[in-house]
């Protein structure tokens, strides 16, 4: 299969492996920032195939594990008004709330609507005009500018019963966040590349002079990875610090200049809390003042909505590469998939369920302090 079988051939992934080993003298620890690829990394095994003491750190590159309590829990009073049509991505349903999830509003009634686009919704709303519609809009600068193209046609269609939750979030930031931390082990990133095809590679610039790190963009594929950690590797032992491209076939240095304008004309940079991380600067997106009447949480004034996490989700520690999901003392008892506590359980891209679908229940993880 073009662009699939190819970059799985296991005689490449040897070559790859045997430069990583004959390049490593010491432990790294590199983070992939990206859900996806903590994914494809425990699905295929690589990080047990890497030379000993070179260390997969997990990122906090999940939309749904880090989309905000009190965002969940503005979504389950919206969704659980009669007049309401709520729609959301599939994951979203079971994440949990403060106190239940979209799946039990819709068990009480509450008409809730998986969508496999924001257009989806947007037709929706068209179609029933006796109907307020309300569509989650979560995720990185990937989805941005999808859920920004359907807020500009309901403009278009002159829509007033479409609105949006917007709780989008943005990696730069994140990634400073996580090396300002005094925690911080990450010696590496693997930046992710669908973020790159749409905001391109120049916001990374500033990160690797400033911190003096490795960023290399990274694909999804297992020979993707492997690359990526064969050139942060040679940056590391060489001690340089460089931004590379390794996902050529999808990423360039401007990204999508259309998708960015799009972007740009919606949605306006905010604070944004993250889900067990806290409050990250100027690290989300929000609808800027021009579309502002398209704002969810204004029209049903569920803006002021705040609320604590629960103390036994260790999601924050998960999501920031301090634990892995097994050292978590809820993972595969109080925590599975069918009884998440936390959302990195429900997510397809949750780092806790890539752990739990494949099997690394008890593979004991030695955590060292590298300088
Ligand atoms: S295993 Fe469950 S309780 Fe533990 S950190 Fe992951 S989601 Fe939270």
């Amino acid at each position: 299969m073009k662009y699939l079988d190819e970059f799985r051939d296991p005689v490449l992934a040897r070559h790859l492996l045997d430069e990583i080993d004959q390049t490593v003298t010491r432990p790294w620890a590199i983070m992939e920032v990206c859900g996806g690829q903590t994914h494809s990394i425990i699905r295929h095994g690589i990080d047990q195939l890497l030379p000993e003491g070179v260390e997969f750190i997990h990122g906090p590159g999940c939309p749904v594990c880090v989309t905000p309590l009190e965002m969940i829990d503005q979504a389950l009073e919206i969704a659980a008004r009669p007049e309401v049509v709520f729609c959301s991505f599939g994951d979203m349903l079971r994440v949990p709330g403060s106190r239940h999830d979209l799946f039990q509003v819709r068990a009480r009634g509450g008409d809730v609507r998986v969508v496999y686009s924001p257009l989806d919704a947007v037709r929706l709303a068209e179609a029933n005009p006796e109907r307020e519609v309300v569509f989650f809009a979560v995720g990185f600068e990937t989805t941005a500018p999808p859920n920004a193209m359907a807020v500009v046609l309901a403009r278009r269609l002159g829509l007033r019963n479409f609105s949006m939750l917007v709780s989008h979030v943005l990696v730069p930031p994140a990634m400073t966040a996580i090396l300002d931390s005094p925690t911080c082990r990450v010696q590496g990133f693997l930046a992710a590349g669908h973020v790159c095809t749409v905001m391109g590679t120049s916001e990374y610039v500033p990160i690797v002079e400033r911190y003096d790190v490795p960023v290399v963009v990274t694909g999804f594929e297992p020979l993707d990875i492997l690359d990526g950690v064969r050139r942060v590797v040679h940056q590391l032992e060489d001690g340089e610090a460089r931004l590379e491209n390794a996902y050529a076939r999808a990423v360039t240095a401007e990204g999508n200049r259309a998708a960015q304008a799009v972007i740009a004309d919606v949605f306006e940079v905010c604070d944004r809390s993250w889900r067990g991380i806290g409050v990250i600067p100027q690290s989300g997106f929000r609808l800027s003042e021009r579309y502002r009447e398209f704002d969810a949480g204004i029209r049903f004034g569920v803006d002021g909505i705040s609320v604590e996490e629960s103390p036994l989700c260790r999601a924050g520690e998960v999501l920031q590469g301090l634990i892995k999901p097994h050292q978590c003392e809820a993972f595969g008892t109080a925590c599975t998939p069918r009884t998440p506590l936390g959302a990195t359980m429900v997510s397809s891209e949750g780092a806790c369920a890539a752990y739990y679908h494949f099997r690394r229940l008890t593979i004991p993880v030695e955590v060292t302090s590298r300088g």
